[in-house]
C-alpha cells in the first residue's frame, strides 16, 4: 500500500512522518517551492518572515517533546496589547479599562451589568453572544469592529461554537479590578507559548520532514478519483493508490468534474477570510514594545501586529528589529490592493509612534488566499455535505482547511497523526 499526499504544510508532514513510522510508502505533491505551508517562512535581508504570528501552544506532551526535540524553543508569557482610540490598554481589553476615560468605563461597567442573562448555551448568534458576556456597550466598540476587520463580517453573520477558550469572560469583580489598575494576571488561554530559537516556526518538524519525499512546484489541477490519477499544471499525470488532502475544500472541489449540484452549491456557501501580511524590517533593535497587539480603529487597516525578532531575536540581523502587520478581508467582498493596504498600514504605525519612515529597511506585503475558516451560520452542514461527498470518492481530507476548522497548528498536526 502507498499514500498520495496533497500538501506540505504541517498536517501533510504529520501525515507523511507518521506514515513513514508505519511503513507506508508515501509522496507529497507541494504547489510551492518550499514546505511549511502557513507554518513556512520568507526571509528577506536577513529578517525572518513567518506566514502569519505562530507561536506553538500544543497540549500534548508528545508533541511538545517531538517539537522541542526538533529544535531549541524559547518561552513567552503571552501578554498581549490593545490599541483603542488613542489608549493602549493589557489584553483582554475587558479585564483591563483603567487606562479609558471615566465617561467610557461608567458606560462600560452599566452595560456589563444591566446585560441580559441569558443561557449561554441557548445563543447561536455571535452579536448576541458578545452582549449577553460583555454588555451592550463594550461589545459595540470592541468586538463588534475587531470581527469586522479579522472576520470580514458583522458578529450577527456568525455562529458561536468556535468562540470556546478563545475570549475570556471576566466577571463584575474582575471588571471592577481592572478598572482601577491594569491587572498582573495572564488572563490569555494559553499561559505559555514557544517558538524555535533558530529557523522560524516551521523548525518545530524538522525532524518530521527529515526523510519525507516532497515533490515541490507540484500544484494538483485536476483529480480523477476513478482511474486515480493526479493531474499537475505542469502536464503530468501521476497514479496514486490511497489519496490524502490537505487542500482547502473549494479548491479540491473545483479538481473534480461531474459534482453533484447540492455539493457544489454547499461549496459556494463557505466563507474565509484572506489575508496580507505586511512585514517591516528596522535598522533599530528596539522597535517593537508587545509581543503582538490588537488594533480595534477602524480607519486603521491592521487588526493585529506582532514582533518577529520578539518571538526569537534571530529572525532579525544583530541590532535590527522587526514587525508584521495583518489585514483581514471576508472571501466575498472587496480586497483592497496591495499598495492601499501598505500605505494604510505603515501611515498608521508612524501616526501610533511606533517607529519613523527613515527606520525602515525592509518593507513587503504578500497575500494569502486563506486565512481563517468564517463561521457562518451554514458552516457544520455545509462542510459536512462536502465531505460526505469526498469520503465516497475515497479521499481523506485533513488539516485546517481540509476539514474547515479552526485548528492551530499542533491540531492540524494531529489530524495528520489520526490519520
Ligand atoms: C493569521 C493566522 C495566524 C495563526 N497563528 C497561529 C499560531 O500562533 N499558532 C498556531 O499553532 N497556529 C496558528 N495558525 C494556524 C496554522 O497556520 C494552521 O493550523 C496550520 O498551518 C494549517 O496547516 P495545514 O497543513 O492544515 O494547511 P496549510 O499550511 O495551508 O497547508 C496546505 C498546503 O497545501 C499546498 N497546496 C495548496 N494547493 C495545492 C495544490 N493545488 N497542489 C499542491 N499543493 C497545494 C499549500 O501550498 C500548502 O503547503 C494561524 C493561522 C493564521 C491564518
Amino acid at each position: 500500500m502507498s499514500a498520495t499526499i496533497l500538501g506540505s504544510g504541517i498536517a501533510g508532514i504529520s501525515a507523511g512522518y507518521h506514515l513513514n513510522k508505519k511503513g507506508v510508502r508515501n509522496i507529497i505533491y507541494e504547489k510551492d517551492a518550499d514546505w511549511g505551508g502557513l507554518c513556512g517562512h520568507f526571509v528577506i535581508d536577513g529578517f525572518l518572515f513567518d506566514r502569519f504570528v505562530h507561536l506553538s501552544f500544543a497540549t500534548d506532551e508528545n508533541d511538545q517533546k517531538l517539537f522541542s526535540s526538533s529544535v531549541g524553543m524559547q518561552e513567552h508569557i503571552p501578554f498581549p496589547s490593545n490599541y483603542y482610540q488613542g489608549i493602549w490598554l493589557r489584553h483582554p481589553a475587558q479585564n483591563n479599562l483603567a487606562p479609558l476615560k471615566t465617561e467610557e468605563k461608567v458606560n462600560i461597567i452599566t452595560d456589563f451589568i444591566n446585560r441580559s442573562q441569558k443561557e449561554v448555551s441557548e445563543i447561536s448568534d455571535y452579536s448576541e453572544w458578545l452582549k449577553v458576556q460583555y454588555g451592550n456597550y463594550f461589545a459595540e466598540h470592541f468586538p463588534f469592529a475587531y470581527t469586522r476587520k479579522y472576520w470580514g463580517v458583522e458578529a450577527k453573520e456568525l455562529e458561536t461554537k468556535w468562540v470556546g477558550v478563545r475570549m475570556y469572560t471576566p466577571d463584575l469583580k474582575q471588571v471592577l479590578e481592572g478598572s482601577y489598575e491594569t491587572q498582573d494576571e495572564c488572563f490569555y488561554f494559553a499561559k505559555k507559548m514557544y517558538y524555535p530559537k533558530q529557523g522560524g516556526f516551521r523548525s518545530i518538524m524538522a525532524l518530521c520532514r527529515d526523510g519525507l519525499d516532497i515533490r515541490f512546484n507540484k500544484k494538483v489541477v485536476k483529480i480523477d478519483p476513478l482511474q486515480k490519477t493526479l493531474l499537475f499544471s505542469d502536464g503530468k499525470i501521476e497514479f496514486y493508490e490511497q489519496l490524502i488532502s490537505t487542500l482547502p475544500l473549494p479548491e479540491i472541489i473545483k479538481m473534480l468534474s461531474t459534482v453533484p449540484k447540492e455539493v457544489l452549491e454547499a461549496t459556494k456557501r463557505l466563507r474565509h477570510t484572506c489575508g496580507y501580511q505586511v512585514s517591516l524590517g528596522f535598522n533599530r533593535p528596539d522597535v517593537a514594545k508587545h509581543l503582538w497587539f490588537y488594533i480595534y480603529d477602524e480607519d486603521i487597516l491592521s487588526a493585529r501586529v506582532y514582533s518577529p525578532s520578539l518571538k526569537s531575536p534571530n529572525n532579525a540581523p544583530a541590532g535590527c528589529s522587526s514587525l508584521q502587520a495583518e489585514i483581514f478581508f471576508d472571501n466575498k467582498s472587496e480586497i483592497l490592493p496591495p499598495e492601499i493596504v501598505l500605505k494604510n498600514t505603515i501611515d498608521n504605525l508612524i501616526k501610533l509612534e511606533i517607529f519613523k519612515e527613515e527606520d525602515i529597511v525592509v518593507k513587503d506585503i504578500r497575500f494569502e488566499p486563506y486565512a481563517n475558516v468564517t463561521f457562518v451560520h451554514t458552516i457544520y452542514e455545509d462542510r459536512e455535505i462536502i465531505l460526505d461527498y469526498l469520503r465516497a470518492l475515497d479521499i481523506s481530507s485533513i488539516g485546517r482547511f481540509g476539514k474547515w476548522e479552526y485548528q492551530w497548528s499542533h491540531q492540524a498536526f494531529n489530524d495528520g497523526k489520526q490519520l
